[in-house]
């Protein structure tokens, strides 16, 4: 599920989408007076290579003055281009947009960075005292009509198609923050805005409780046979924390499958533990979130209506390579047939089990994964503590990661242990580019810590830009466990494709080539930005990659092709459902957000049950990934009418891959094409264009049903 821990990248991003607009590129520091911003890291450029950050000068204490600083700083600016008298041109208006705000950005994004990796209680204070902070600056921008009217007036003659590009997507955020609504509307944008950010945070406390109380307290151990050693020993903790002590208590996770359930043996306890799930906000209690939901669906079509879109998800797409619904729609029907039919034969290879088994029941949700886990064992005889020794971290990097790249697009890299880094774990290298050339500073940073997110995702510390002199400067941040002191860092095989994946986001930052930071690299709408990574999961298997990194870390001969074949086969493991339940919920989302008149909305159940029907998600066994109820990521993230997202950008990564196959396979010509028209544009083109460019065609579905096992 590379595509579901890549969340953080997409987060840190829309920051970046939040912030790229405040920049500029002289510092105004004769405006300098306060003596405690003189030694402030952020007032001024680094003079590291490619401005990295100065690490070893900046300190916690440094961020507040910083944002203070540059918040006065931007709007001064902002006030500038607004009220000037001179007739609006490119550069007095929307260049100077695009350069307004530096020290805000700069400071910005070091913070928004270590707060995902590295945070602390200080950091974390910060990071609350100045959200609301952040979000009224932006209205301050995008709601000021003086300055939208002069963007909207800007002559277009004798402009190049990236200048243009620039005010088009300036217009468009204008428009969707609600800059062309009357005085009088915006005010009803505020209140609803308001209403909806009060709402979503409702939602989410409720959740959170809903999910803590949702818990299952076990008291009998027998009744967890099956889960190990450590498992329990949780289950002990946490019910000796939670006041029960002697007890057991098994929490739950976001998703409606809980990933336990693959190894509890008692099917009672299995069904107990999945209906905690499935229920845990809708028991009419103060922590059943379907009021507030209902809510949240009615006022985000209202907000669409006062915007004079028929519907919420029609205003989100607009800036979408999808840009309608109904082409959203479209894609998750194509792909829910043939994973349904899909999942009703796991489902029938599960029941013959059950059967021989004697089990003596149909399969339920609950029987899922423990069946299928069983499946995968008999089916494909794979170990994973057999796999791991092939896979050093350092090796699958170099040898693995940095030769595929090599191979495809004839970038080198060199260590850099001279540059300051936030935490003694993290490494970096510079990157150079296929004539010789210095490229990029990478850092990486493997192993998890208490204060970093979960999950895996890259970020830029500084973005390229001609207009500003900047070239990458890119981090990409794992959860990996830390071996041991001496001990080799071994990772699993979905290690292997997360490291994959986030260097295929890390390339899109690498080989950006644009004039400006908004449209550069990876600041593309939601349903591109995973082609880029996803694709290059693929490289992982290639024959010739792969037998240049797995390697034994003691005997150091290559991993076996008996093994190989393992992972090959096991890789459409298990797809009916996985896709099935992605699909279910990407559904529900966008029938959510597509609703254009109130008496469309009934309670929540009846209406998820509704759409669950209609579009054919009838196998009871594979409920969706989230149901309505505790969909935090549409209620409570920034997902709504988004999370076919990474669907969308499944269909072009299979396509693009299926055409590079067809043309030559891992030619360096083939990984110059796709820089050319993929990976270096940026959002500075039509992306849609942009990926007919590269293949000739528009994308089509067949490449990805192969590569989930649904056609032959
Ligand atoms: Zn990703």
């Amino acid at each position: 599920m590379k595509n579901i821990t890549s969340v953080m990248l997409i987060s840190t991003l829309s920051l970046n989408i939040a912030c790229t607009s405040m920049k500029n590129t002289e510092p105004q520091q004769e405006t300098i007076v306060d003596a405690t911003l003189a030694n402030n890291p952020f007032m001024t450029k680094s003079t590291l290579q490619y401005q990295a950050p100065e690490f070893d000068k900046i300190k916690d204490e440094h961020f507040k003055p910083a944002f203070d600083y540059g918040l006065k700083q931007n709007i001064s600016e902002i006030e500038k281009i607004a009220d000037n008298a001179e007739a609006p041109t490119f550069e007095n208006t929307v260049l100077a947009l695009e350069k307004s705000g530096e020290v805000l950005k700069r400071a910005q994004i070091v913070f928004y960075n270590l707060t995902g990796s590295n945070t602390n209680p200080t950091l974390q204070k910060v990071e609350e005292e100045y959200a609301p902070i952040f979000a009224a600056h932006n209205d301050k921008i995008y709601l000021n009509s003086k300055l939208f009217n002069r963007i909207k007036a800007v002559k277009t003659d004798g402009l190049d198609s990236e200048d243009k590009r620039l005010i088009e997507v300036y217009k468009q955020r204008f428009e969707l923050a609600g800059a062309n609504l009357t005085d009088a509307q915006k005010e009803q944008m505020k209140a609803i805005n308001a209403e909806l950010a009060t709402l979503g945070t409702q939602f989410t406390s409720k959740l959170l409780e809903a999910r803590k109380k949702g818990a299952v307290l076990i008291n009998d151990v027998k009744e967890l046979d099956g889960l190990s050693a450590d498992e329990i020993a949780a289950a002990a903790t946490d019910a000796k924390n939670a006041g029960y002590e002697g007890k057991y208590l098994l929490t739950l996770l976001n998703t409606t499958q809980q990933p336990i359930l693959q190894n509890l043996k008692n099917r009672a306890t299995r069904e107990k533990l999945f209906k905690a799930s499935w229920f845990r906000a809708e028991k009419g209690d103060e922590n059943d979130t379907r009021a507030t939901l209902e809510k949240m669906a009615k006022l985000r079509m209202d907000k669409a209506h006062l915007m004079g879109k028929s519907s919420y998800a029609e205003l989100n797409l607009m800036d979408q390579m999808a840009q309608k619904p109904e082409k959203a729609l479209d894609l998750l029907a194509h792909l829910a047939t043939p994973a349904v039919a899909q999942a009703k034969k796991e489902a029938s290879d599960i029941q013959k089990l059950i059967d021989e088994q004697k089990g003596g029941f149909s399969v339920e949700p609950w029987d899922w994964n423990f069946y299928s886990e069983q499946v995968r064992k008999a089916k494909f005889d794979l170990d994973e503590n057999q796999i791991k020794p092939y896979f050093e971290v350092r090796t699958v990097l170099e040898k693995g990661v940095f030769f595929a790249a090599e191979k495809f697009y004839g970038i080198t890299f060199k260590v850099r242990k001279d540059l300051p880094v936030y935490h003694p774990d993290v490494v970096a290298y510079e990157v150079f580019d296929r004539d010789g050339k210095s490229l990029a500073i990478y850092y990486l940073d493997f192993y998890t810590r208490s204060n970093k997110n979960g999950g895996a995702w890259m970020s830029n510390f500084v973005e390229q830009s001609f207009t500003t002199h900047t070239k990458p400067v890119i981090v990409n941040v794992f959860n990996f466990q830390k071996p041991a002191p001496g001990k080799p860092s071994l990772i699993s095989y979905d290690d292997v494709s997360t490291m994959f994946h986030e260097f295929g986001h890390t390339l899109h930052g690498l080989f950006a080539n644009q004039k400006y930071t908004t449209i550069s690299g990876t600041n593309v709408p939601r349903d591109f930005v995973e082609f880029p990574s996803q694709i290059n999961e693929f490289f992982a298997l290639e024959p010739d990659v792969l037998k240049n990194y797995a390697i034994h870390y003691e005997t150091k001969e290559p991993m076996p092709q008996s093994l190989v074949e393992k992972i090959k086969n096991a890789a459409t493991f298990n797809q009916g459902y996985a896709t099935t339940e992605l699909v279910s919920a990407a559904t529900l989302d966008m029938a959510w957000h597509s609703v254009t008149s109130e008496n469309q909305f009934k309670p929540t159940l009846d209406f998820e049950k509704e759409v669950l029907q209609k579009y054919g998600f009838t196998l009871p066994q594979v409920p969706p990934r989230y149901h309505s109820p505790y969909f935090a990521h549409i209620w409570g993230g920034g997902y709504s009418a988004g999370y076919y997202a990474y669907m969308w950008s499944d269909v072009l990564n299979s396509a693009a891959w299926d055409w590079i196959k067809n043309n030559g396979g891992m030619t360096r010509e083939n990984g110059d094409r796709f820089r050319k028209y993929i990976l270096s544009v940026g959002n500075s083109v039509d992306l849609n264009q942009a990926f007919r460019d590269f293949t000739g065609k528009d994308p089509e579905i067949t490449p990805l049903l192969k590569d989930k096992g649904f056609v032959k």
